[in-house]
């Protein structure tokens, strides 16, 4: 069910001005009634899908590299909401933690590997996919391992540590035809599928500008943000890991590159955190359309993952954009705000059953590596522009 609340209005009211009966409708269907009643959209955030998931014996199976925080909080849970995808084998270099997840998700023994024994996986005819859940230093060498054992990989942003890596990637995958897809959840979650679908098409006026916002406080005391105070095993600071989701956003919600950019770079002195890595990072990009992006990255304050869109009838606010479930979207114009709900779903199981299908149907997942290696390319180059102090021309 999809509806809109409008301050100072009941939803009977908001409903009926908006040209509702009360009624159950699709996202799109819901977004072209607030704005242009009768108007329908082609493609819209999802509604979610009735199709039934396939038999377990037809779905892809999957093995999960590096059982850490987010492949075990979030990642291997999600499997349950499959339809074409499920958890077949696990590599980790904990024998004892692999076999608790193992009993615990139905996972065969004889299908948990090691670092040692990775490269084994190509002897499991079980294992159609591989996703890697490890830092990012090691991204790259365990994603081509992978596409040489012949298996699909779905790799963890940010794609790996620099362009010669993201490069030595797409190659592995295009030499011995496998599918290569970078997890960029947001992509697949559908309230930020309806930002992009409200701001591509016009609804909110002619764009003008974009700014999100992407921070938290960097723990040395969790063993998941150790490995983030780590150069070489992070490839960066606050950027890498969460001003990605900025920058992505700034991307996908206008459908173009940016022509520019400049930046500022700022770590607290003497924070122990920041020795390697860089706390602050903000910068602006100027698209070709003329849209300008404010963005900010941090691992010094506190918890943001938010985007706003800037039209010039309305504007878009999604915060939060790009957590794992409850967002809100709302949309506010002169006359007044009006807030979005859209039945959430998990991102995870359709990101996952996205490259699946993929594969099924030997086509070019919508994030491949082309994907990743942009914004790799792109966080240098913002590096470069705060190293500098200079406005960096994308293609100059
Ligand atoms: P984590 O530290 O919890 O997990 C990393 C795993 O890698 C651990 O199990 C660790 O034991 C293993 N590992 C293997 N070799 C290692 C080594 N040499 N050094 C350190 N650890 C090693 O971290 P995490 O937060 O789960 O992040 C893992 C990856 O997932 C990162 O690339 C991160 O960017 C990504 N991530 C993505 C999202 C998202 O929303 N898409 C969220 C969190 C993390």
């Amino acid at each position: 069910m999809i509806y809109w609340l409008k301050k100072g209005l009941s939803r009977r009211t908001l409903l009926h001005k908006a040209g509702f009966g009360l009624i159950t409708l699709g996202a799109a269907s819901a977004i072209d009634t607030i704005f242009e009643p009768g108007l329908t959209l082609a493609q819209t955030g999802p509604a979610p899908s009735k199709e039934p998931p396939m038999p377990p014996a037809k779905k892809l199976g999957w093995a999960v590299v590096g059982l850490g925080k987010f492949a075990t909080e979030q990642i291997i849970p999600s499997f349950g909401e499959c339809k074409r995808s499920k958890l077949v084998a696990l590599v980790s270099g904990e024998r004892a933690k692999a076999e608790r997840y193992a009993s615990q998700y139905g996972v065969n023994p004889k299908n948990i590997y090691n670092y040692q024994n990775y490269d084994s996986i190509r002897n499991n005819p079980e294992v159609d996919v591989i996703y890697i859940i490890l830092p990012n230093g090691l991204h790259a060498d365990y994603t081509i391992r992978g596409l040489q054992a012949l298996k699909h990989v779905m790799c963890e942003k940010p794609m790996a540590n620099t362009v010669a890596e993201c490069q030595a990637m797409i190659d592995a995958a295009k030499k011995r035809d496998r599918k290569l897809m970078i997890a960029y959840r947001a992509q697949y979650e559908p309230y930020n599928l309806a930002a992009i679908e409200l701001s591509r098409s016009g609804k909110l006026g002619k764009l003008k500008s974009i700014t999100s916002d992407h921070g938290r406080n960097l723990d040395p005391k969790d063993p998941a943000d150790r490995w983030r105070m780590d150069k070489k095993l992070a490839g960066g600071g606050s950027l890498y890991d969460i001003g990605i989701y900025a920058l992505q956003a700034t991307r996908y919600i206008t459908g173009e590159e940016p022509a520019e950019i400049s930046a500022m770079l700022y770590s607290t002195p003497g924070d122990p955190r920041f020795r390697e890595i860089e706390e602050n990072v903000h910068f602006m990009l100027r698209f070709p359309s003329g849209v300008l992006a404010n963005c900010t990255s941090s691992y010094g304050y506190s918890d943001t993952k938010r985007l706003q869109v800037f039209g010039a009838d309305a504007v878009l606010e999604l915060d939060p954009a790009t957590d794992y479930y409850r967002h809100r979207l709302m949309i506010k114009r002169k006359s007044g705000s009006e807030e979005m709900n859209i039945p959430e779903q998990n991102q995870f199981a359709l990101e996952m059953d996205h490259l699946s299908q993929s594969i099924m149907d030997n086509k070019q997942p919508k994030t491949p590596g082309e994907e990743g290696l942009q914004d790799v390319r792109l966080m240098n180059l913002i590096y470069e522009a705060a190293r500098t102090g200079r406005t960096i021309k994308v293609n100059g």
